[in-house]
């Protein structure tokens, strides 16, 4: 179960999410179905009623789906599903559900998020940018029991005004065959150019969530995820190491660090 559920929004990249998904099916339709590991992928989270783009990445995603699910091709391999009306509730089953945890905004736009430690705590590994409690996160359990990818902060500050993308796509050919398959309408046959706004978004220098700059290195952080689920006793081993080291996410620890260095609050003696 390779989960991302959360706010829809262009920052936390469910479209990164969304080009991996069809690497993964094109690499199954173009024959290399047995070194594709399993996969349950899902998605779920609202989108703002204004928010023309979110709105859009949650129709490309249900388009995606409606494919890869209905090609026989992908029977046993892959799986791709929205939920809908994600809430707390759906929270409470799905993070103990998950095994890999889609932590994978750009560097430098989180604050902290929470699904990251919703999902640490309930043994899900994760696969991240160093972002927001991310960092965190990587700290606690060790950096070796963690799917780090991606440019950081720092990097993507750096690249801010000189973005190309298409150096990006010119470098990997997966990624060529992702965009060349969303641009001949594959996945919008009745529904010409509704994807435009989306190839547009993510193949335009003034991205500021880099999708594609990150694209690469996600898909190999991705190859090595799926390696490990081949040996389960290691998996299970990294999956109750983050649950041991999610503590640090307490409440009450948060709050007692945050009045030792902000607030300076006596604590209140309740007399009966
Ligand atoms: C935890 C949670 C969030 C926050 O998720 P992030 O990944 O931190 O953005 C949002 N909505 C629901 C229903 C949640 O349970």
């Amino acid at each position: 179960m390779d989960v991302q559920v959360k706010r829809i929004h262009e920052y936390k990249r469910q479209l990164l999410n969304a080009l991996h998904v069809i690497h993964l099916y094109d690499r199954i339709k173009r024959g290399e179905a047995a070194e594709v590991t399993p996969r349950n992928v899902l998605f779920a989270g609202k989108a703002a009623p204004g928010y023309f783009m979110a709105k859009r990445i949650i129709k490309f995603i249900n388009n995606i789906a409606n494919v890869i699910n209905h090609d026989p091709d992908t029977e046993g391999l892959l799986r791709v599903s929205f939920l809908p009306d994600y809430r707390v509730s759906l929270m409470e089953q799905i993070c103990a559900a998950t095994d890999l945890s889609e932590q994978i905004s750009t560097a430098g736009k989180e604050a902290s998020g929470t699904g990251n430690m919703k999902f640490m705590m309930n043994g899900a590994l994760t696969i991240g940018t160093l972002d927001g409690a991310n960092i965190e996160i990587r700290d606690a359990v060790g950096p070796e029991h963690f799917f780090l990818f991606g440019l950081n902060a720092q990097e993507v500050g750096q690249q801010r005004g000189h973005y190309n993308p298409q150096i990006y796509l010119q470098a990997d050919h997966d990624l060529q065959r992702v965009m060349d398959l969303i641009q001949s309408g594959y996945f919008n046959a009745f529904e010409p150019g509704i994807f435009d706004p989306i190839i547009h978004a993510v193949t335009h220098p003034q991205d500021p969530w880099m999708v594609l700059a990150d694209f690469t290195s996600y898909k190999l952080k991705q190859r090595e995820a799926a390696e490990l689920w081949h040996d389960q006793t290691e998996w299970q081993r990294l999956s109750i190491l983050n649950t041991a080291a999610s503590g640090v996410f307490s409440s009450d620890r948060t709050i007692a660090q945050y009045n030792a260095d902000i607030w300076h609050l006596k604590p209140l003696i309740m007399t009966p």
